[in-house]
């Protein structure tokens, strides 16, 4: 159960038990008072008849006494109404009537005790008392009762005994108790209407908080909690969401495979998410302070953009940077653009970036100038994450390139051959392969030693660095063997670059043992997906051609598709 349905079912069922105690307690303290006013009415009545019997007594006209009893039972609406005499009056005076002389229990209790004795009997739709009271002979009184009573002092002369209705009192009763629940209903629903409109949003705040940072705390930044409450409440709230984006984001560009996409997701955040429309983010080499942009979307005339990063003030102070802090406060940035901040982040020893953000409007500025902090959360964020990417990429290279020749190396070939390289041939193209071995490479070792040998297969390794284009990649195959893979290219090209290579190579001097000398260089060539199904076959083909080449005199170009004919 969420907090929410809790405190609602807490504050239903306190002013539930609430308003049944309440119930409970009216209608046994209203029974109470009920019993306590029929009692003070039975008293009385009692006191009233004591009178009038003494005036019929002292008026000698106790015979008439029936008729003043039946009117007082008539008159005040009472059941049962009956006297006993005590026994010394009955001694004295007879028994009188019937009822006057025959007790029941609780008279006979009564007589004993001297003390009022009364029953409450209640069915569905009724509730008599049952009350009996003692007469007792005192002094205090006029006419004393002992003048003519042959009584002691506190002896129970006799007992008064009627059943009063208490029905009307009941019903008072029942409808207070009634009006009593109303009340305490429309106290339950204004509680239920006060917690929904001023605690609950709070509580689902609470409840949503509560999950958003254990959801965070396994690792999951996707939680977004929505709440209409604008007090602090709503601040933490909107905090709690920025810091999750913050850590989405974080965890995306974890994943990232290099700085550049992290860049265009940056890019992507200034733009989308604090719409910022007019920018440039440049790339700082720390060591060489020269920049290079990695995007812009203004009229790049307003900044100067040297590549040089020693004009951009932010960066050369590491400091932001705010147009209206001080006239032509950059001169780098002092141009049209009226407004702007550049804020400096530097990665690492090696790298920074600065943003430079515009606005034509003050005003405009000022607004963005109070996101700065989001902002930066999000470069901190991704500092690490870049510098990781940048070393990653580093490392990667290092792994994938000759030291000696700076070239590719066997592993990335064996990359590049199992990646979807193959696809990427057109239509009327192929992927060359320029498989080369240098010819009787051994002697140079043999002859003038190891360092010789290696300034040898340097010195091819530049020739093809400096033959190929961009697109075509360059492998040291082996100790002496290399490797071209010409990227989409008309065979006849193929052949023209081997040559120009092959002759080249045998132009090249060098000194050895203070004699100089030349070496040649035999090359076998292969196409793909003309002399192969898959790049790997290809591969061997041209080794096989390299191996005719060597087999039929050395220092010559073969291509594979003449071993066929
Ligand atoms: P062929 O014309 O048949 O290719 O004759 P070759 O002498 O070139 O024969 P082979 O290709 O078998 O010789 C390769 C030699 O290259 C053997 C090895 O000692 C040498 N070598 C391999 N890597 C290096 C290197 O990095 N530096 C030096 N100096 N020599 C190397
Ligand atoms: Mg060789
Ligand atoms: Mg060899």
């Amino acid at each position: 159960m969420n907090i929410n349905k809790k405190v609602l079912s807490i504050i239903i069922s306190l002013m539930f038990i609430l308003s049944i105690l309440s119930l409970i307690t009216f209608i046994y303290n209203f029974k109470k008072l009920s019993v306590k006013i029929a009692t003070a009415q039975a008293i009385s009545i009692a006191q009233n008849v004591r009178d009038g019997l003494t005036a019929h007594m002292i008026n000698e006209t106790m015979d008439k006494r029936a008729f003043f009893l039946n009117n007082i039972a008539k008159n005040q609406k009472i059941e049962n109404f009956h006297l006993l005499r005590a026994q010394s009056v009955i001694e004295q005076y007879n028994a009188g009537f019937y009822t006057e002389s025959r007790s029941s229990k609780i008279e006979k209790k009564v007589l004993k005790s001297a003390k009022i004795q009364s029953q409450l009997i209640e069915t569905f739709d009724s509730a008599i008392l049952k009350i009996s009271i003692p007469y007792i002979a005192t002094s205090d009184q006029n006419p004393n009762c002992l003048s003519c009573h042959k009584a002691k002092l506190g002896d129970v002369l006799g007992v008064i005994s009627m059943d009063i209705s208490i029905d009307e009192i009941r019903k008072d009763g029942i409808s207070i108790a009634f009006k009593i629940l109303l009340v305490v209903l429309l106290i339950l629903i204004l509680s239920i209407f006060v917690a929904r409109f001023y605690i609950l949003p709070y509580l689902k705040l609470f409840n949503d908080l509560e999950n958003g940072i254990s959801r965070a705390y396994k690792g999951d930044f996707s939680y977004h909690i929505e709440t209409a409450l604008e007090s602090e409440a709503g601040k933490v709230a909107s905090r709690l969401n920025e810091l999750s984006e913050i850590y989405k984001f974080k965890k995306t560009i974890e994943l990232d495979e290099n700085k550049e996409t992290i860049y265009n997701r940056i890019v992507h955040i200034v733009q989308t998410k604090f719409d910022i429309t007019k920018f440039i983010m440049f790339e700082i080499n720390n060591k060489t302070k020269l920049r290079n942009i990695i995007f812009d979307t203004v009229d790049l005339n307003s900044v100067l953009l040297d590549n040089n990063a020693s004009v951009c003030r932010a960066f050369r102070i590491n400091e932001d940077v705010y147009s209206n802090d001080f006239d032509d406060i950059c001169l780098n940035c002092l141009q049209k653009a009226q407004c702007y901040i550049c804020l400096n982040f530097t990665i690492n020893d090696d790298f920074s970036i600065v943003l430079h953000i515009q606005e034509s409007k003050e005003k405009d500025i000022e607004k963005i100038k109070n996101l700065i902090p989001i902002i930066k959360n999000y470069f901190e964020m991704a500092k690490p994450v870049i510098e990781t990417k940048i070393l990653m990429n580093i490392l990667k290279e290092t792994t994938l390139r000759d030291p000696m020749t700076s070239l590719y190396n066997r592993r990335f070939l064996n990359e590049l051959l199992n990646s979807n390289f193959a696809s990427r041939v057109k239509d009327g193209f192929s992927h060359a392969f320029l498989m080369m071995d240098i010819d009787f490479f051994k002697s140079v070792n043999d002859t003038y030693g190891h360092d010789v040998g290696d300034e040898v297969i340097k010195r091819l390794a530049l020739i093809m660095k400096e033959s190929v284009r961009g697109s075509d990649i360059s492998v040291r195959y082996g100790g002496e063997e290399f490797l071209i893979l010409l990227n989409c290219t008309i065979q006849k090209k193929a052949v023209k670059l081997a040559q120009d290579i092959r002759k080249e190579f045998e132009e090249e001097k060098f000194v050895g043992n203070s004699k100089i000398f030349s070496k040649t260089l035999s090359i076998g060539i292969a196409y793909y997906p003309n002399d192969a199904d898959t790049l790997n076959e290809t591969l061997k083909h041209s080794d096989e051609a390299l191996y005719e080449a060597k087999s039929t005199g050395r220092n010559k170009v073969v291509e594979f598709k003449s071993l066929k004919t």
